[in-house]
């Protein structure tokens, strides 16, 4: 599933924004009839900023219930992919219910100090439902609520619900080494993989746990997305001191996808300042980023020697075995359990990362529960239908890198290296014209995937390679082969 497109940075960040993104997402998952049925009805009530929690209203307790039910968690993933950090989306039935005071977080020095006004929609009547916010608040084995609310931490992602193979078992490990002894094993610990992998997951379960085993540990996560706004605001209201107070007074800051950070510079000067003073107090830093220290662009060189000091982790993208097993582990959890043969299935077709599986999982739900049927291959089919069918068609630049690379026994690397021997540029020529013709994308984007080549150098290369093809034979049977093993 891709991930919905991510509003600029600092850009007026509203439910109302918030609201389009995910009708728009939504509108492409589910067919037209369940979108029409289920998620048009629904309004947003109200939102408040420094609490992180938007209130969407339901028309009737049954939708309410099935909304709850079916589209929760991925309302969370889109409100988390639109905001930048997780927000807390109660459920509530759309009309004159009141909201009760004493359910109001607690608040944090900081927070209460800069965060904007809480800001509440005209027609909004908010009313948290008793038990509403069923994705996020169903976990109940944290101690306290005010604590989690200032940390930030979602209680949904634990070490115990998260599925171990061979691509993240050194990342989890040491999440539970320093899980454990926090601050006096590996400081700071450095966790970087590709979207969708479990970087996220892993850090809150770091977080929750430490908060379950010490509740008045002073634990933040936080987005470097947020950590750069909240820099900005602090600058403009002068509230430099309020701020370093908080930083520096953690005990365990969690810090996520700081490539953020790149080019940045006012920024990563006080995170500088606050990673130096949790690091001298013996407090924990975790580290998040889609790459590992050295490959970071933009980021300051003394911060990147910082990061790289502790222990760096890699998370690498799941294998088979292991989407089997967390496709089987998130039906059973959802109470519709998926046999093996049926897992093996979309597991062998979504090959990318476990946020797709999710996503995968979640329309075989809707289906399922929509049509009344258990879950079968037929069934996975006609439910993963649009993404199987986009699968096939859409061969991407790099699996050609791959396959032509593979042909002719060259590295990955060289197709976007600056290396020049005919036995390498031969087949990147090649690989250039087949990406001319199995992709959509324009000579220029595949110039840049091509390590940053000018769209001349490929168009060169996609005239040279249809010009020999037409009278040489070997030539034109090798093409062949690599486009019909690229199309399967
Ligand atoms: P990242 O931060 O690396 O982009 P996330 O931590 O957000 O990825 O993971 C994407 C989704 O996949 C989340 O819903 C997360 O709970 C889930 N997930 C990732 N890894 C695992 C795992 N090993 N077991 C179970 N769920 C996982
Ligand atoms: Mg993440």
């Amino acid at each position: 599933m891709s991930k919905p497109e991510i509003p600029p940075l600092l850009a007026q960040l509203n439910p109302l924004g918030f609201w389009d993104l995910a009708l728009q997402t939504l509108a492409k998952e589910l067919s037209p009839q369940q979108f029409k049925t289920w998620i048009q009805p629904l309004k947003i009530k109200g939102y408040e900023e420094s609490e992180r929690l938007l209130l969407i209203g339901a028309p009737n307790p049954f939708k309410l219930d099935w909304i709850r039910r079916t589209f929760s968690s991925r309302l969370h993933e889109i409100a988390a992919d639109y905001f930048g950090y997780p927000v807390n989306l109660q459920f509530t039935l759309g009309s004159d219910a009141h909201r009760s005071s004493q359910s109001a977080p607690v608040k944090t020095e900081f927070e209460v100090g800069l965060a904007a006004p809480a800001t509440v929609l005209p027609s909004a009547v908010p009313a948290p439902a008793p038990d509403s916010g069923l994705g996020l608040d169903a976990v109940d084995d944290i101690p306290n609520p005010a604590e989690r609310e200032q940390a930030k931490l979602n209680p949904a992602l634990t070490f115990e619900n998260f599925v171990t193979g061979k691509a993240n078992q050194l990342a989890r490990a040491a999440s539970i080494q320093v899980a454990h002894n926090p601050g006096s094993s590996y400081n700071p610990m450095f966790l970087y993989g590709g979207v969708g992998l479990g970087k996220t997951h892993l850090i809150h379960a770091i977080g929750n746990h430490l908060l379950k085993n010490k509740p008045d540990a002073r634990i933040r996560y936080i987005h470097a997305e947020q950590y750069v706004s909240d820099v900005v605001r602090a600058y403009q209201q002068k509230a430099f001191d309020r701020f370093k107070r908080y930083y520096h007074s953690l005990d365990l800051l969690l810090i996520d996808d700081i490539q953020f950070f790149g080019g940045k510079s006012r920024t990563q000067e006080e995170f500088f300042y606050a990673f130096e003073a949790l690091i001298n107090n013996g407090s924990q830093v975790i580290i998040t980023s889609d790459t590992y220290p050295k490959e970071m662009e933009g980021i300051d060189e003394r911060l990147i020697s910082r990061f790289d000091s502790g222990l760096t982790v890699a998370i690498e993208p799941p294998e088979l075995e292991m989407r089997v097993a967390i496709l089987m582990k998130k039906a059973a959890a959802e109470g519709v359990p998926m046999s093996e043969d049926v897992a093996f299935f979309v597991a062998k077709h979504l090959r990318s990362n476990i946020r797709e599986l999710e996503g995968a999982l979640r329309k075989i739900l809707a289906y399922v529960r929509f049509h009344g049927k258990e879950v079968n291959i037929e069934v996975a089919r006609s439910a993963l239908k649009d993404l199987l069918s986009i699968q096939n068609r859409q061969i991407s630049v790099e699996s050609i890198q791959r396959t032509v690379a593979d042909f002719y026994s060259i590295k990955v690397a060289d197709m976007y290296s600056k290396k020049r021997p005919a036995n390498i540029a031969r087949p990147r020529q090649i690989a250039m014209f087949i990406a001319k013709e199995l992709t959509q994308k324009s000579l220029p984007e595949i110039g840049e995937l091509f390590g940053g080549r000018d769209h001349t150098t490929v168009l060169h290369a996609v005239r040279k390679i249809a010009e020999e093809r037409q009278h040489d034979s070997h030539l034109n049977h090798e093409l062949h082969v690599l486009e019909q093993s690229l199309k399967n």
